[in-house]
């Protein structure tokens, strides 16, 4: 990794109000798009943003862990949760449940995280109504044989699974223009810089800086003495 060039490091006075609330960003993706690779090299290089653990009623991927990928749990407990309103979004994506939970995803926000919702294109449109200031980005495959070469490369899901997510890929996408931001996954190194450039320039927006900055701004302004 190359290190900051030395002016882009905060000083003394500038580092962000902790009371600020963090920003909220939607990701979408067919399934082998890479948004979870793309997600997790993101978090590895940036602070002060996370990821949202879903829960699903899927079963465990081998290699996956409860309560890192997702929280696994049985339809009647998901079902039990719904019926208590702690989801903030959920949805119904290939014959099961995931939902992003509300405590979760809020408690974050409200210490100045940000936070990252890796959900499909219902759960989006869910989360657009409840909190319109979301960024949404939507990840596209170069081709679809390279999405089905991801899928299969994985090695994660059975020849039927494959051809179930490869079916459902070009629903997926056919939402992409529901999105503010469209990143093609053909390089990945590239496809990680833009993603990089969309969350540095949500945080140099005038109004995140305002609140983040607040005590920055006031000293500048108040002049030489
Ligand atoms: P992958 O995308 O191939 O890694 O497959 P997953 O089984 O992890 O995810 C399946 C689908 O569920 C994807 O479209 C995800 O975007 C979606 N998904 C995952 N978590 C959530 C969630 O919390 N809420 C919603 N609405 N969708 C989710
Ligand atoms: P998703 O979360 O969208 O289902 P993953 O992040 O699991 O996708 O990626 C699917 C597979 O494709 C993984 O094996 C990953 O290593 C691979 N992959 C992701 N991005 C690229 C890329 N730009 N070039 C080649 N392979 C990639
Ligand atoms: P996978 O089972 O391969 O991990 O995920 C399949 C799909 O489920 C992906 O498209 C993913 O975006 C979606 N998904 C995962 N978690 C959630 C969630 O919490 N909410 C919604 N709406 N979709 C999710």
């Amino acid at each position: 990794r190359h290190s900051a060039h030395p002016s882009s490091q905060p000083l003394g006075g500038a580092s962000p109000t902790p009371s600020a609330q963090g920003t909220l960003y939607i990701v979408s993706a067919p399934s082998g798009a890479g948004k979870t690779s793309l997600v997790r090299a993101l978090l590895e290089r940036n602070a002060a943003i996370g990821v949202s653990v879903s829960h699903t009623t899927r079963a465990m991927r081998p290699g996956e862990e409860d309560g890192v990928n997702y929280h696994f749990v049985t339809p009647e407990a998901f079902e039990a949760m719904v019926e208590r309103g702690e989801f903030f979004e959920h949805a119904w994506v290939f014959d099961r449940h995931y939902g992003t939970s509300r405590v979760e995803v809020e408690k974050r926000l409200a210490v100045g995280e940000d936070v990252i919702l890796e959900i499909d294109w219902q759960g989006a449109r869910q989360v657009r109504e409840l909190a319109p200031e979301a960024e949404s980005i939507f990840i596209l495959p170069p081709s679809l044989a390279a999405l089905r070469e991801r899928l299969s490369g994985r090695g994660t899901d059975d020849d039927s699974v494959i051809e179930r997510r490869m079916r459902d890929a070009v629903s997926e996408m056919s939402h992409f223009d529901e999105y503010e931001h469209v990143v093609i996954n053909d390089t990945f190194d590239h496809a990680l810089t833009e993603l990089e450039c969309i969350v540095h320039a949500r945080r140099s927006r005038l109004d995140k800086v305002r609140e983040r900055y607040a005590p920055l701004l006031a000293e500048l302004l108040h002049g030489v003495e």
